[in-house]
């Protein structure tokens, strides 16, 4: 069985404070990521080695963005995130954010 159907998956935004390594200037960015949330229960159709795997499965989120485009005005540079890709989350309800992804990657 496909891991993928151990999670729903979903995308947020977080905020993150970064500083642009082109004008050192530090602001806050939208940064897009993938939650993948572990599903209460194991999905129908599941074998006794897909139940372990279920067991120790955890839920986590993939960083989705990997490039972002500094806020000041007069440097306006593209910067690379460092930083973990992949994070461990607990399992409670993460808040949303205020995502809206018509708008985003436009200002
Ligand atoms: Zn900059």
């Amino acid at each position: 069985m496909d891991e993928r159907n151990f999670y729903s998956e979903r995308q947020d935004t977080k905020e993150l404070k970064l500083v642009c390594p082109h004008c050192k200037q530090e602001n806050s960015y939208p940064i897009r990521w993938m939650v993948r949330t572990k599903k209460a229960s194991l999905p129908r159709g599941a074998g006794d080695e897909d139940r372990k795997r279920f067991a120790n499965a955890r839920s986590y989120m993939v960083r989705v963005d990997e490039m972002v485009a500094c806020r000041n005005i007069r440097c306006r540079k593209r910067f690379e995130l460092t930083g973990q890709s992949v994070v461990l989350v607990s399992d409670a309800p993460i808040p949303q954010g205020d995502f809206d992804p018509d708008t985003f990657g436009n200002r």
